[in-house]
C-alpha cells in the first residue's frame, strides 16, 4: 500500500516524521511512502530528509516527487538514502517539456520488474530496453533529449546546482520583500517556504479580479498563476527558469503601478 503524508496535513504545513513515523507503526500494510519536495501548490519545501530518514528506519520505501526542486534545490540523493526521485526536463533543469527522469536504487527497480499496470509507463522494461540499445521504447523524443543536453551544458555554465540554486534564492527573497511592501502576505511561513513559487494572500477588500491583474502584468511580459490551495483565496508567483534579478525587479514595478492604477498601492 503507498501512503502519501501530505494526505494528513495542512497546505500551509510541513509532513512532521515524528507523525509519520507513528502512522508508519500503526499501518503496518504501508509499503511505500511517496512525498512531493517542492510543493507547487503552496510554494512550500518539504523537509524530505527527516521523513526519508523514518521512513526508511521503518523499512519503506521512499519515493520522492523532486518534479520543481531537482537541480534548483540540492539534493542529496545518496546520502539520503531516496528509493526513487522523479524529476522532469522542464522545471530546474530548464529544458524543454517532453520526458521524466528516474534517479533510484537498483534494487529497488528489480523489484518492479512485471509489476507496471501501465504499459507505457513501464518503468522496468524502459529501463531494460535503454540497457539494451540506448533508446525509448517507442519513438524517441529526440529534440527533446537534444534540449536536454544543452540545457544541461547552460546549467554547467551558470555554476551547477549551487548557484542556479542561489539565483533562485536571491529571485525569491526579492520577490516576497517587494510584495510585502505592497501590501501583500505570503501563504507559507518564512520557515517552510521554498525558492522556486510563492502563494499571496489577495489583499482583503480589494477592488479588482485576478483576470484584470493578470491581464495587466501578462500585457508587460510577465504570467503569474491563479492561486491552487482550497482554503484560502491565493494568487501564485513562480520564479524559475530564465528569470533574473532584473525581471523580478521588473515584475514587481508593474505589480506596483497596477495598484496605483486601482488607487490601491499601499
Ligand atoms: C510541475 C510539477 C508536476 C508535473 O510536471 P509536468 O512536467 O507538468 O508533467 C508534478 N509535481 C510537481 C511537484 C510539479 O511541480
Amino acid at each position: 500500500m503507498l501512503w502519501t503524508p501530505m494526505e494528513e496535513f495542512h497546505y500551509d504545513q510541513i509532513p512532521d516524521a515524528g507523525r509519520v513515523e507513528e502512522i508508519l507503526k500503526e499501518h503496518p500494510e504501508i509499503t511505500h511512502v511517496s512525498m512531493v519536495h517542492s510543493e507547487t501548490t503552496s510554494g512550500i519545501l518539504n523537509d524530505i530528509a527527516s521523513v526519508t530518514k523514518a521512513v526508511k528506519a521503518a523499512g519503506k520505501t521512499m519515493i520522492v516527487d523532486a518534479m520543481s526542486s531537482f537541480a534548483g534545490v540540492d539534493i542529496p540523493v545518496g546520502e539520503l538514502q531516496l528509493d526513487f526521485l522523479i524529476s522532469s526536463a522542464n522545471k530546474c533543469i530548464q529544458g524543454v517539456p517532453g520526458f521524466s527522469f528516474i534517479i533510484c536504487r537498483r534494487k529497488a527497480l528489480d523489484q518492479c520488474e512485471g509489476k507496471a499496470r501501465s504499459l507505457s509507463l513501464d518503468l522496468y522494461d524502459q529501463w531494460k530496453t535503454m540497457q539494451a540499445d540506448g533508446k525509448w521504447r517507442f519513438t524517441s523524443p529526440t529534440h527533446v533529449v537534444l534540449a536536454f543536453a544543452k540545457a544541461l551544458e547552460e546549467l554547467d555554465e551558470e555554476g551547477g546546482i549551487e548557484a542556479r540554486s542561489r539565483r533562485y534564492q536571491e529571485n525569491n527573497r526579492y520577490l516576497i520583500s517587494h510584495m510585502k511592501a505592497m501590501g501583500f502576505i505570503p501563504y507559507v511561513s518564512e520557515e517552510h517556504q521554498g525558492p522556486i513559487i510563492t502563494t499571496f494572500f489577495y489583499p482583503e477588500n480589494r477592488n479588482y479580479t485576478f483576470d484584470e491583474m493578470y491581464r495587466y502584468i501578462k500585457e508587460r511580459g510577465y504570467a503569474i498563476y491563479p492561486g491552487k490551495v482550497t482554503d484560502a483565496d491565493t494568487f501564485r508567483i513562480g520564479n524559475i527558469g530564465e528569470i533574473y534579478l532584473e525581471d523580478m525587479e521588473k515584475l514587481c514595478r508593474i505589480f506596483r503601478e497596477f495598484l496605483q492604477a486601482k488607487g490601491a498601492a499601499a
